[in-house]
């Protein structure tokens, strides 16, 4: 059986994702030691015990913690994962906290493309969450992507989530496919457009304007180009900061999320900086959908891009990734700020 050392590279819970997302599509039983050894508090949060019991759900599992025959609880370092048949529906998955609800899609989203009935998935918890796939990232910028693959795969906010307080629902519809097909992606194409949106939950309207201050001056972006929503059902108080490029090829999404004693000046300008990055270094994806795209580039065979230098969260992916399939990966410095990755 496959052994996962959870300690490598990043060190978080995305090995582990990555992990049951893999052992789901291949059929491959794993077990995974030294869970999130990478981080202040190692083991299983909720978020990853919500991740673990979706993907053993949707694929029959079968699943011990570090004592066989006992289920993995909050703080377990280790587990071992058997697969077996993927069993798409309707399924409702609670985090039970602000968790990140849309790393639970991601570890599901896959194998239920490859199940074979349509499935229809309600996700409860956190949905724009630090470190985390915001759900706007995942809506324009990464199912897109997967779209223009073959997928068909749509996903509605029904309300955000916040850290501390969570209680953000949305829901996906998963139609399967049979293969999905190879995309290459060299270059992002013309500059379409640019916009900033801020949206506030719970605070005082003047922190979203703040921000879309600081963001149209570092972007020299016009009035139209900015909004400010507010949450008209809120769950607790929450600020995000979402600034939406899209470019003839795709489309990428920077977001700067609002954090108690942090000036929205700041949690903007960061946001902005990022996208500036991305817009100078003429790369077609940045370094969230990088690490992100290995996975379902795999699933379809091969495919290419260009992205920005490599983070450690790629490299742990790419880590996985060759544990789990017999795939070649290549990564070509094309210029000091860009890459090319080739998969297959
Ligand atoms: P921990 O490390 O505490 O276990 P985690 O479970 O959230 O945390 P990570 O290993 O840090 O796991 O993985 C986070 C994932 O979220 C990565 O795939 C990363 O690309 C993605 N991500 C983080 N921030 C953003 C963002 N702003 N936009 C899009 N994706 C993001």
């Amino acid at each position: 059986m496959l052994t996962i050392d959870g300690s490598r590279g990043e060190g978080g819970g995305q090995i582990l994702r990555s992990s049951l997302t893999l052992s789901l599509l291949t059929g491959k039983p794993f077990r995974i030691v030294n869970i999130r050894a990478g981080r202040k508090k190692p083991g299983l949060l909720r978020q990853h015990l919500a991740a673990l019991k979706a993907a053993a759900q949707i694929g029959q599992a079968g699943v011990s913690g570090a004592s066989p025959g006992k289920q993995p609880e909050l703080g377990e370092q280790a587990l071992t994962f058997y697969p077996g048949e993927i069993a798409p529906g309707n399924r409702h998955f609670s985090i039970g906290s602000a968790g990140s609800a849309t790393l639970v899609l991601q570890t599901v989203l896959l194998p239920l493309l490859t199940a074979p009935a349509p499935s229809r998935l309600v996700f409860e918890g956190g949905t724009h969450n630090p470190f985390a796939p915001p759900f706007d990232f995942l809506q324009k910028a990464f199912l897109p992507l997967l779209e223009r693959m073959g997928a068909r795969v749509s996903a509605k906010l029904e309300r955000p989530g916040f850290y501390p307080a969570g209680g953000g629902k949305f829901s996906v519809v998963i139609q399967p496919i049979s293969k999905l097909n190879r995309i290459d992606l060299p270059e992002r194409g013309k500059l379409l457009g640019i916009n900033a949106k801020a949206l506030i939950s719970q605070l005082p309207l003047h922190v979203a304007r703040r921000e879309l201050k600081v963001v149209a001056e570092k972007l020299s972006l016009q009035k139209e180009q900015l909004a400010e929503e507010e949450v008209l059902n809120p769950q607790g108080p929450g600020n995000v900061l979402i600034i939406e490029i899209a470019s003839e090829q795709v489309r990428e999404i920077f977001t700067g999320f609002g954090e108690k004693r942090v000036a929205a000046e700041q949690v903007a300008a960061q946001a902005a900086e990022a996208a500036q990055n991305y817009l100078e270094s003429g790369a077609a994806v940045g370094q969230y959908l990088a690490d992100q795209l290995l996975l379902p580039f795999a699933l379809a065979g091969g495919g290419s891009f260009s992205t920005l230098p490599p983070t450690s969260h790629f490299e742990t992916n790419l880590d996985v990734l060759r544990r789990f399939m017999d795939i070649d990966v290549s990564i070509e410095q094309t210029s000091e700020t860009t890459q090319m990755v080739h998969i297959g």
